[in-house]
Formats: structure tokens, sequence, C-alpha cells
């Protein structure tokens, strides 16, 4: 096999794997390069999202929804039954076989697309070649590309005030591999990662669930409405936040950790079981590029890049958490498929006002675009709509009638710039507000859509009918008196 390629990807989780499948789709001589190992010891394909994130967290999610449902959200359906039984063991085996499948079917797609795969840790060196260590082998091999994609994803942010330690204190992967429930559960973060794992423990029987949360706001990049409507459901479920509680130090004392933090009262403490790190997620730009080779980072490690994810180096492109916008998967999996494209010779760009958000709590908040308060401080004129799930027939016969939707459009042009929610599978009914913004559509457009009765994204029609006052299954907004 040669070593010379068209393209060399660095990173085979979904903005790399993606980028390698396009490529070798458009005729390109492709090979990925990864470095992870399963527990097991086995090369896989997939990264964080596949092995230690998305996939295993949103299986256990399901898995914990049952679990609670079976507990205590059945009766009022009309259907009893017996003890319920946690079997934490068949639930995290579930997982791992979710997890084993998909990472195989990577391979499966990387063999039926003719992508190489090499197990190492490739690093870019100058001039568009790659130094490649294998596991197992003392000679490093040198790629040499026509064009390298790196794509080296992240790694959770370690806080020096309370170092990771056995299976104590932990990041979002230990956390995912619990043994058994803890009964005192804390978190410090109360991010996406924080609200995501302490829901699933909390349904899975934690007694406490404690989040400490250094900023004094919640969920800051999330619409003010939604986060204060999530602030109350999450309150509700028993997860204990606590904003503005900085962690300053954390001791492990025989099999439980005690954390020290600062609130507006002053120094406390509280004792946990088990301690979850979720503060923030940082590059794996160290080591990524040999000096020589002169890539460009920026003061947080982040790899720099134009609007078409080219780096300072022709040829070398970045893509995915390493680069700047939201460490999300989609959004790298996209900026993969322009890369390729670009390389290609063809057009090709990402809309990056149109990145979905999710948060993979029950309920599910979902949002693409601007929120209310950006749209004020940028002096955009707007009109907001409203429909509450609570009067959608839909939601109601699911018995999850909390939460709502949100449109808010131009105001002289309609043009929808922002779409929130907070409810019931939200996460599925963003898509729709991703199409009808990505096809540049007015809150009209979705005005005079049909949508299928009875759904839950018909609460995506009213609160668009709303944003005119025309929503027909909530009472008209109070006119002024003349
Ligand atoms: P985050 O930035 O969402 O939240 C981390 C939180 O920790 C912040 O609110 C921060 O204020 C707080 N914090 C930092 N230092 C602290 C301290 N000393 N004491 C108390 N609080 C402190 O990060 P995350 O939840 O770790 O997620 C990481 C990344 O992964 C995010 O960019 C997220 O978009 C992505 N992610 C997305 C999803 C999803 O799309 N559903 C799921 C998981 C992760």
């Amino acid at each position: 096999m040669s070593d010379r390629y068209d393209v060399v990807v660095i990173g085979g989780g979904p903005a790399g794997y993606v980028a390698a499948i396009r490529c070798a789709q458009l005729r390109l001589k492709t090979v990925c390069v990864d470095e992870w190992t399963a527990p097991d010891g086995r090369a896989v394909l997939g990264g964080t999202c596949l092995n230690a994130g998305c996939i295993p967290s949103k299986a256990l999610l399901e898995s914990s929804e049952h679990y609670a449902r079976a507990c205590d959200g059945l009766a009022s359906h009309g259907v009893r039954v017996g003890a319920v039984k946690l079997d934490l063991g068949a639930m995290m085996a579930r997982k791992d076989g979710i997890v084993g499948d998909l990472t195989r079917g990577i391979e499966q797609l990387f063999k039926a697309n003719g992508v190489h795969w090499i197990a190492g840790r490739g690093q870019l060196l100058a001039g568009r070649r790659v130094r490649v260590r294998e596991a197992g082998r003392e000679q490093a091999r040198t790629l040499e590309a026509a064009h390298v994609i790196l794509a080296p994803g992240s790694s959770s942010m370690e806080l020096k005030q309370a170092p990771l330690q056995g299976e104590l204190v932990v990041d979002s992967a230990g956390a995912l591999a619990f043994e058994r429930v803890p009964k005192r559960l804390g978190i410090i973060g109360a991010g996406v990662i924080g609200l995501e794992l302490g829901s699933v423990w909390r349904r899975l029987g934690a007694e406490t669930v404690t989040l400490l949360e250094a900023q004094d706001s919640f969920l800051p990049m999330v619409d003010e409405q939604v986060a204060k409507e999530a602030l109350r459901i999450y309150g509700a479920q028993g997860l204990d936040i606590r904003l503005a509680s900085r962690v300053t130090g954390c001791r492990v004392k025989g099999r439980t950790v005690e954390v020290r933090y600062e609130d507006g009262e002053g120094e406390q403490q509280a004792r946990f079981d088990r301690l979850i790190v979720a503060v923030g997620r940082r590059p794996n730009t160290d080591g990524l590029a040999d000096e020589e080779a002169r890539l460009l980072l920026d003061e947080w490690g982040l790899i720099h890049v134009d609007e078409q994810c080219r780096t300072n180096l022709p040829g070398v492109y970045a893509i995915g958490d390493a680069v700047r916008g939201p460490m999300l998967a989609h959004k790298g999996s996209e900026e993969g498929v322009m890369v390729a494209e670009l390389i290609a010779g063809h057009a090709a760009r990402v809309n990056y006002d149109t990145i979905p958000s999710v948060i993979y709590t029950h309920p599910e908040i979902a949002w693409v675009g601007e929120s209310e308060q950006s749209l004020r401080a940028a002096g955009t004129d707007y009109r907001s709509g409203v429909f509450p799930f609570a009067a959608s027939g839909r939601a109601r016969a699911l018995g999850e009638s909390g939460g709502f939707i949100k449109v808010l459009a131009e105001a002289g042009s309609d043009r929808i710039r922002g779409v929130h929610m907070i409810g019931p599978q939200c996460g599925e009914l963003v898509a729709e507000a991703v199409i009808a913004m990505e096809l540049g559509g007015s809150a009209e457009d979705l005005a005079l859509t049909m949508f299928a009765h009875p759904t839950l994204s018909e609460s995506l029609h009213e609160a668009a009918l709303a944003v005119h006052g025309r929503a027909l299954h909530i009472p008209p907004r109070r006119r002024r008196k003349r």
C-alpha cells in the first residue's frame, strides 16, 4: 500500500469519519487516522460521540426514562405493574451493545467506500505530511497528502480544584459507566452535560442530585423564557441546581467526596457519594502539529480557520470541536462534507445561522437561530409567537403538557430569526424550524403550511400563527381598549 493519499484525515469522530466517507465518494484516495481504543483494547472509530458521548448517553437516557415510567408513570394510563427492579448491569450492557454495533457500522462504511483506516496517533508535519504512530509498532510511518483534514475533537476540561479520582470523581465518560446508582450525586457545572447526566441518575434513583454552577445565570445560551421554564421543571424533578456556587476544593474521605464551594452566603460544604466534573470541553490540539508545521492556534487552543475551514496552511483544513463554533457533532459533520466538496473542486458552505441545538433532558430543550436576548442586543425589531403544549391535544394524550414553542420573526420582513422550544420530542420538532429557516421562510410561510392533527408539530404551526395574533387554540391576546 502506497503512503501517498489525496486526503489524510486525522480523527475518526463525526467530523472526521464523515469527511473521509464524502472524500471517498468523490473518488479521492482517502485515509483516516484515529487513536481511540475501546475498554477491551480494540481500535474503534466514532470518537467521543459514539464511544463516550452522544450515543451511550442517549442509550442511558432512554433506558432511564423507561425505568422512571415503569416506577410511577404508567398508573395514570391505567397500567398497573408490580414491583419494578433496576438491572443496571443489563442497562449498561445494552448501551455497550449499541455503541459496539455503531462503531463496527462505521468500519463497514469505510470498507464499502474504500476509505483506508489506520489505528494510531497522527501528527501534522510540515509540507502536508502526517506522521503516524501505530499502537504496538516501534517505527512511525509518514503519510504524504495532497490535502489534510484535522478533526481531532475535544476532551473534558479538568478542574484543578477537583481533580479526577478513580470512580469517585469522574468526567462525563466515567459517569456513563457507574456500577451502581449513587445515593448522593454531586455535579460541578449545570451545563448541557451536567443536566443530561444528572437527569439520568436522578431517574435511576439517586436520592439527591446537586449541581454546583459558578455562573449566576442558568443556561445563558438558551432563550431566557425557556431557561426559566427549564429551571422550574428540573427543580420539580428533584435536581438541586445551585447557581453562583463556585467550587474551591474537593477531598476524598473514605468512599465519599467532600466539596467546598463559595456562594452568596460564604463558604459552604457538601458531601457526595460520586462527583461528576462537567465544566466544558477543550480542543485536542496539544501535539497535533509539529512546531515546524507552523499551524496557527488561538489563545484557547482552537485551530484558526476561515468560514470554509481553511487553516493558515495551504491544503490543510480543520473541522469539528477543534475549531470555532459550538461543539456539536452535526456541526462537525457538515463541516466535513463542506471540506470534502471544496477539495474535490466544488462550491460548498455551511450555514452557521441554522445550527440546531438540543439538550436531551426530559422534557427536551431545542432551539435554532437567535434568542430574544440576542435580537434585543442587536437592536433587531421582532415579533414573537408562543404556543404552550398544555393546549396541544397530542401533548395532553402523551401526558407531557409542560413547556412551549416560541417563534421569533423579524418585524418588517416576517423572516423567521429563531425558534425555541421546551417540551416533548423537541429534539425532533426543531428540525422543522431548521428547514423553514434554511429555506428563508417567514412566520407566514409556516402559518400557511398544513400540519397533521393530532401531532406535536401542530404546536409549531400555532406558534407561527401566534406571531400575528392568529393562534386558534389559545385565547387571543387581550386587545387594548380604545
Ligand atoms: P458547558 O459549557 O455547557 O457547561 C459547563 C458549565 O460549568 C458552565 O455553565 C460553567 O459556568 C460551569 N463551570 C465552569 N467552572 C466551574 C466551577 N469551577 N464551578 C462550578 N461551575 C463551573 O459544558 P459541558 O456541559 O461540559 O459540555 C461541553 C460541550 O459539549 C458543550 O460545548 C456542549 O455543547 C457539548 N455537548 C453537547 C451536547 C448536546 O448537544 N446535547 C451534549 C453534551 C455535550
